[in-house]
């Protein structure tokens, strides 16, 4: 007889129940926790990346920031990055002031010898790598897709798709060597169903789906797993115009029957989740969380 005790990060307070299924007892305790965490048998406390080695993109504010510190307040030990050397400093020193396991260094993901050295200080420092998060996007112009210059076309689809391919392909050798490892796409609901006014950003976040969905049919025997969160519009950097104003805001709100925009921390949750053992059936998956604004492919 197993005796499981696992405790579940919910929104309300402590409330157990036991139960016994097939010879099994289980006793399940739900208890508010500032991340997801659970009593081994022998009754230490564990956390549900512990062990983990995560590298996260663009991730020195915004939703990749907000990632890298759910991954790391869950137990994983996490490489931080973006394009500015400052950026990467203070990311690092904030998440450190929280007692964090985070390193971090300068990697723009469309320079091939900053996606080396992420890949080799991830190594030195960790040893290992078991979770890739592809965040990094850029969005130059805005404008509807047949009015895209060809130069601003080339620069989205080289930063949103090509080093999100890349920096899959590349990690891949040490996805292979770790037990349990995943990648997660960052897209947009955008992806699903295309933003007026940014056309050719919207046809980059589609093919982040169409990526994830090959890329997890290759590794999925490999059992190495391949999903995408595709965010609504979350109040950041990234998203300003489509807030900032009132008329922006206010056309902004009429989309989201949530009436509210997404926060980061919202979607940092559902890729703790992708990324650990929660998931280990889950492959091939784009999550949307947009307050309840849809879209098909
Ligand atoms: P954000 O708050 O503006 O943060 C952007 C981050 O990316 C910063 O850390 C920035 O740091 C880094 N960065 C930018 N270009 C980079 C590059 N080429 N290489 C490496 N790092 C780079 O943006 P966000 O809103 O969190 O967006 C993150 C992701 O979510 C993007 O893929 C975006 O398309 C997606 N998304 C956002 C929304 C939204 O409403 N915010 C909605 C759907 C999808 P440095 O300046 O130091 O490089």
């Amino acid at each position: 007889m197993f005796l499981i005790r696992r405790q579940l990060a919910t929104k309300t307070q402590s409330a157990c129940s036991g139960a016994n299924i097939a010879g099994v007892t289980l006793n399940l305790c739900h208890k508010r926790l500032s991340s997801s965490s659970f009593h081994t048998a022998a009754g230490k406390t564990m956390k549900r990346l512990d062990g983990k080695v995560a590298i996260v993109t663009a991730s020195t504010e915004g939703i990749g920031f907000a990632i890298a510190k759910r991954l790391a307040e869950d137990g994983a030990a996490v490489v931080i990055s973006s394009r500015k050397e400052r950026n990467v400093e203070n990311a690092v020193e904030r998440l450190r002031k929280l007692n964090l396991n985070v390193t971090g260094l300068k990697c723009h993901v469309g320079e091939s010898q900053d996606r080396k050295r992420l890949f080799e200080e991830t190594i030195r420092a960790y040893g290992k790598l078991n979770i890739l998060v592809s965040n990094a996007a850029t969005n130059p112009a805005v404008g509807g897709v047949l009015e895209c210059d060809e130069s601003v076309w080339d620069k989205i689809f080289d930063i949103n798709v090509k080093s999100s391919y890349l920096l899959a392909k590349e990690a891949l050798p040490y996805l292979r060597q770790a037990k349990d490892s995943s990648i997660v796409f960052v897209s947009s609901i955008a992806g699903y169903d295309a933003f007026d006014l940014l056309g050719a950003y919207s046809v980059s976040k589609t093919a982040l789906i169409g990526l994830t969905k090959a890329a997890s049919k290759e590794l999925a025997s490999e059992g190495i797993r391949v999903n995408c969160l595709a965010p609504g519009i979350i109040k950041t950097k990234f998203s300003k115009a489509l807030y900032e104003s009132e008329s922006a805001n206010e056309a902004a709100m009429s989309k989201i029957p949530m009436g509210r925009l997404g926060t980061p921390e919202e979607m940092a949750g559902i890729v703790s989740f992708l990324v650990s053992d929660d998931a280990s059936y889950i492959t091939g998956e784009s999550i949307i969380a947009s307050g309840g604004m849809s879209g098909r492919l």
